[in-house]
């Protein structure tokens, strides 16, 4: 295809709009990368040495509306105003991953759920690797898909997909879908409509065919609830209550896995990760390699060797017989709900931050049981200290630092110190990760 005359603008300039506007590029579209913000210094110079026009601080509606397609970083919401002026003007607006999978012929195995995406995707991801495929990772993790579409040639890839990416994808096939789970969050950008939020994970599976993969867990409704007779693509679900006749499901702490005529079992304990929700996981992955034909020893010793991802339940240290576990990725209330779950201690759970419209209700059994103490920490904690402290004491601390202190001081030893802190982080922290890594230097100097 002659694109020289093809107008490209890629909004954001960052991981995803680099990668785009690398590929664009290459595939010798007219390409114009537009920030409103300033670009960090390592994309100006990305943008430079490909010779890519750009600008930052500011879009030039001029230059924008006048493209034939425009990319959008999935950190721009879809009713800013220079994204509304190009819808009514009828310019595609896309995804950088919808516009990468035109310019590659390998199968792509897209991971979505609420919760857990970034630990299948690398779970899967070392599955394929240790059956020695040649496989790459993107999507919300590492070097964007563009960019390795422009620059590898991978016959695999494992993709993480949010709902933000694939708002903006329409002719995108999986080959293989995956869907974890689904529960609320990122309300705000779904005019606080679930059913907007389910339809936007279902996208996932928009296009497959009767040669493709759905892989869906069967215990959430909210998934179940949406799986269409009509969806062409082979299903396989999983599950650790029901008995299921194809996919995966747990039977006396065994899992049973089955697909395509193959069939084996393993032992839940024998997983390296901790929790229920590594049980799902564990077992979407394995469907997904089953999938593509990876023989059981390559997978068992994978779930077996795979420990947890940084910030993701991670054990840090024990100190004076006190186990401290940086959890700064559960931003949202499901995944505290999974981490206390797999709790075998009691526990000093360190939690606060911004609260997203949280609903503690579901936290309450789990926290009457197995938690001594609750230590808030966010500039404001009254919503946690309300509805905890009929149950369980509360300490209200405003900086990380004090709460690791507190922590430490009502804990003894075979206890837990846990940081999961069903709320964003940019109230103290840059993110997630930045909340994490002070954990961490807060045990450290303990
Ligand atoms: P995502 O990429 O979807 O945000 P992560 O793998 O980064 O998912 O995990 C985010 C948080 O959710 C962590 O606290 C993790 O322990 C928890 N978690 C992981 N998998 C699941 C799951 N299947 N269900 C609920 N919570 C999960």
């Amino acid at each position: 295809m002659n694109n020289q005359k093809k107008k490209i603008v890629v909004l954001g300039a960052a991981e995803s709009g680099i990668g785009a506007a690398v590929l664009a590029k290459k595939q010798e579209y007219d390409v114009f990368v537009s920030d409103n913000s300033k670009i960090k210094d390592f994309y100006r110079d990305e943008l430079i040495i490909n010779n890519i026009k750009f600008e930052e601080n500011k879009h030039s509606e001029e230059i924008i509306l006048n493209a034939d397609i425009i990319v959008k970083s999935p950190g721009i919401p879809n009713n800013v105003d220079i994204v509304q002026k190009a819808v009514s003007k009828n310019i595609p607006v896309i995804s950088e991953i919808e516009f990468a999978a035109r310019y590659t012929n390998a199968k792509m195995i897209c991971i979505t759920g609420s919760n857990g995406k970034t630990t299948t995707t690398l779970l899967t991801y070392e599955m394929f690797k240790n059956a020695g495929l040649n496989v790459g990772l993107a999507g919300n993790v590492g070097e964007s898909f563009a960019k390795q579409v422009a620059t590898k040639d991978y016959d695999y890839y494992i993709l993480e997909l949010s709902s933000f990416q694939l708002d903006d994808m329409y002719e995108f096939k999986a080959d293989t879908a995956v869907i974890l789970n689904i529960t609320p969050d990122h309300m705000d950008r779904y005019d606080n409509d679930f059913s907007k939020y389910i339809a936007s994970k279902f996208r996932i599976t928009q296009n497959q065919t009767k040669e493709n993969y759905l892989i869906y867990n069967a215990d959430d409704e909210s998934v179940t609830g949406n799986i269409d007779k009509n969806m062409k693509a082979k299903k396989y679900p999983f599950s650790i209550k029901v008995e299921l006749e194809e996919g995966a499901n747990l039977e006396n702490d065994e899992i049973k896995f089955n697909v395509k005529e193959t069939y084996f079992e393993m032992m839940a304990k024998d997983i390296g990760m901790m929790g229920k929700h590594n049980i799902y996981n564990s077992m979407a992955a394995s469907l997904a390699a089953m999938v593509y034909n990876i023989k059981d020893p390559i997978i068992r010793r994978t779930l077996s060797n795979f420990k947890s991802v940084e910030h993701r339940l991670e054990i840090f240290q024990t100190i004076r017989g006190i186990r401290f576990i940086n959890d700064s990725k559960a931003t949202n209330v499901n995944s505290v709900w999974y981490a206390l779950e797999a709790m075998d201690q009691p526990v000093i759970l360190i939690m606060g931050g911004v609260d997203k419209g949280n609903d503690y209700s579901s936290l309450r059994d789990l926290v009457k049981d197995k938690v001594k103490a609750i230590v808030a920490m966010g500039k404001n904690n009254k919503k946690i200290v309300d509805y905890f402290s009929p149950f369980v004491p509360v300490v209200d601390c405003d900086s990380l630092d004090k709460a690791v202190m507190e922590s430490y001081k009502i804990a003894n030893e075979g206890e837990t110190v846990l940081l999961s802190p069903a709320c964003a982080s940019f109230d103290l922290f840059e993110n997630y990760i930045d909340r994490g890594k002070k954990f961490k230097e807060a045990v450290r100097k303990l």
